[in-house]
């Protein structure tokens, strides 16, 4: 019979012995439909998902009430994603001070590290000065390297276009001068933008662009080359990605037959505090073009025992959920 311990040898198995001791109960929370930017894709607007409700919470209190009720319910690491968060410090500061919190922010408004010392922070990024004028309407990077240079609860997950090819690195090495980390990602494209669809051939290169990125600067590049070829090729172990196969559909809302394996007790929240939306990003998305990250990388995530065919299998599945227990800062970068 093939036991984890058959597959690693010491070195290895103490690595899954660190990761296996998590158990991570993840939930998405919308904090407002507001935004102080209008990106060019982004799922949440492009959705409409902003007008789905009747407005927003705006209690500070009941969303305390909110989060303790999430609290009971399981969740132990709440992502918090909006519009833009930072724009309700208040609500944040909700989630902050019951439940440890990643804020995901456009970083134009830099988190105040005196009320929010060790918060994780992801600043979204889509490019290059000159990619995010055009898709973001303003060089937001200039801004966010200015606001989080140094901060050491800071990284930035880094939405990969075909526009991109070739000319990463250099994003990298501002990213690494500035001290911070980075993450990738591949932009699904919700809005078709002109010249920013995938084909195979780009899926191909950016893939061997990340990977060589990752050995150029193991210290400031937080990924792995199995999440590369996975959500380059939106395959895994023979499998296609897709409605049947994705694993962040919202636990109450799932009605699928056969089940597949799938983040437990997960929800996204709208900012009504009622509202709860299909899956991590928006249900008008196509599922067989979605290329969200945090998706493929639990697809994999959640499917341990299909990685234990191999020692490589399953060391890919290692590296993964390292990768992913260092962007929250369960284990240390
Ligand atoms: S900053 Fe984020 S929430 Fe705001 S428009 Fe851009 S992608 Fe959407
Ligand atoms: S759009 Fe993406 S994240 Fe949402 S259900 Fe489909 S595959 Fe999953």
């Amino acid at each position: 019979m093939i036991t984890v311990r058959s597959l690693l040898d010491d070195a290895w198995y103490e690595r899954y012995t660190r990761i296996s001791q998590l158990n991570i109960r993840s939930s998405i929370y919308d904090v407002t439909n507001k935004c102080n930017l209008r990106c060019k894709g982004c799922f949440f607007f492009s959705s409409d998902e902003h007008k789905l409700h009747d407005g927003e919470e705006k209690d500070v209190k009941k969303w305390e009430e909110f989060v303790d009720s999430e609290v009971a319910r399981g969740v132990n690491l709440a992502i918090l994603i909006g519009g833009e968060p930072t724009l309700f410090l208040d609500r944040v500061e909700a989630f902050y001070r019951r439940v440890p919190t990643y804020c995901a922010t456009n970083g134009i408004i830099k988190v105040p590290r005196d009320r929010f010392p060790d918060m994780m922070v992801g600043i979204s990024l889509w490019g290059d000065s000159e990619d995010e004028k055009v898709l973001r309407g303003r060089d937001v990077f200039s801004i966010s390297l200015n606001n989080y240079t140094g901060d050491d609860y800071t990284y930035y997950l880094y939405t990969l276009t075909p526009k991109q090819i070739g000319r990463i690195e250099r994003v990298v090495k501002r990213i690494r001068d500035a001290g911070l980390k980075v993450h990738f990602q591949l932009l699904s494209n919700d809005e078709g933008a002109e010249g920013f669809h995938w084909n195979e051939s780009q899926l191909s290169d950016v893939r061997g662009e990340m990977d060589a990125l990752l050995d150029s600067y193991p210290d400031t590049v937080i990924s792995s080359r199995y999440y590369h070829q996975v959500i380059t090729t939106g395959e895994m172990l023979g499998r296609k990605w897709g409605w049947m196969e994705c694993p962040s559909v919202t636990e109450p809302m799932d009605r699928r037959d056969p089940q597949p394996k799938r983040l437990i007790r997960f929800i996204r929240w709208g900012a009504d505090l009622e509202t709860m939306h299909r899956c991590c990003t928006s249900a008008t998305r196509d599922c067989t073009t979605c290329k969200d990250g945090a998706a493929h990388m639990s697809w994999i995530m959640v499917n341990k025992r299909a990685h234990m065919r191999s020692t490589q299998d399953f060391q890919n599945f290692i590296e993964v959920y390292e990768m992913f227990a260092k962007l929250y800062r369960f284990i240390p970068w």
